[in-house]
């Protein structure tokens, strides 16, 4: 779909933030159900505007309430509400982007992998719908937030690379790049923030891009893949037929798994378990 093409109809400045508001008013009523839906336009795309100030939190709350009534708008103010949350945070700890909250990961023995950041980055890890998301947001500076958590947990987490690596990486190339959300995000995602959920809950890549019907999304962001049909776009590794019929070799048009999920779930327990018996 056109929208996934990201910001091409972005614009920048007051009048911009105002129209992104009546157009999210229409289909502020469907935002419950379709947030978490990378390949649907489901949320309001109104960050890169808060984070500029060219909008405050409390007129785009305002707007999309009196459009379709406070109960029915209640879940965005929610999320309205965890970027105040990061700049509350930021307020009292400034050094969050680079000190963890939580004392059990000052010393995590995280892995030096140039290689292995540089394919993160460039959405090259060979789990579909962690590439789609790097590349969007290579290709238009915005990622869809239930893919920001995917593709931060599998760098922290399948491949043990520091979350400061990360989080860096995002604070260069969003639009809405934010100091507060994005430390909050990133150390939320590590499981070492002050308000985080436990490190051992791992996001599961493929369990997630099914779950949260990503197909769509990864066609449009990875092209290479296009042709494979739904139940196999989402995990090729496991579809060699499907591969064969689309024309796909993995190593070559597409590549390997850069980690396999089991081998990297448990190689980050044991460093989480280490870290904390240190
Ligand atoms: C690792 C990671 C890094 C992130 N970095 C940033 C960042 O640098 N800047 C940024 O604005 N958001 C960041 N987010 C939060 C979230 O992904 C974006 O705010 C959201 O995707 C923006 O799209 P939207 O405007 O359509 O959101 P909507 O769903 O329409 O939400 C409305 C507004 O609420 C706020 N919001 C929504 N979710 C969050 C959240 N989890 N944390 C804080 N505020 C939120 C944003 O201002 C957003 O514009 C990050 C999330 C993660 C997991």
């Amino acid at each position: 779909p056109d929208w996934a093409g990201g910001f091409a109809d972005w614009q920048p400045g007051e009048a911009g933030a105002a129209a992104r508001v009546a157009d999210f008013a229409r289909r502020a009523a469907g935002y419950d159900a379709t947030r978490n839906l990378p390949a649907v336009e489901g949320t309001s795309r109104l960050s890169p505007h808060l984070t500029l100030g060219e909008i405050s939190p409390n007129a785009a709350w305002h707007g999309i309430a009196d459009a379709v009534g406070e109960a029915v708008a209640e879940p965005f103010l929610r999320e309205l509400g965890w970027r105040d949350f990061g700049q509350n945070i930021i307020d009292q700890f400034p050094d969050y982007g680079d000190v963890p909250g939580r004392a059990a990961f000052t010393r995590f023995p995280f892995r030096d992998d140039p290689e292995g950041f540089q394919a993160w980055a460039r959405g090259q890890t060979g789990y579909p719908i962690v590439d789609a998301g790097m590349r969007q947001l290579w290709a238009t500076g915005w990622m869809h937030n239930r893919v920001r958590m995917i593709a931060a947990s599998f760098l922290v987490k399948h491949q043990l690379i520091d979350w400061r690596q990360g989080e860096r990486w995002f604070w260069d190339c969003l639009v809405d790049a934010d100091y507060g959300s994005n430390s909050l995000g990133w150390q939320w995602v590590m499981g070492s923030g002050v308000d985080s959920s436990p490190f051992n809950r791992i996001f599961a890549p493929v369990g997630q891009s099914v779950r949260f019907a990503a197909a769509d999304y990864i066609r449009r962001w990875v092209p290479e893949l296009a042709h494979l049909p739904d139940d196999a776009i989402h995990a090729p590794w496991e579809a060699p037929q499907a591969l064969l019929r689309a024309g796909v070799r993995l190593g070559r048009e597409y590549p390997e798994p850069i980690v396999n999920h089991e081998a990297a779930r448990a190689r980050a327990l044991a460093a989480f378990a280490a870290a904390r018996t240190e």
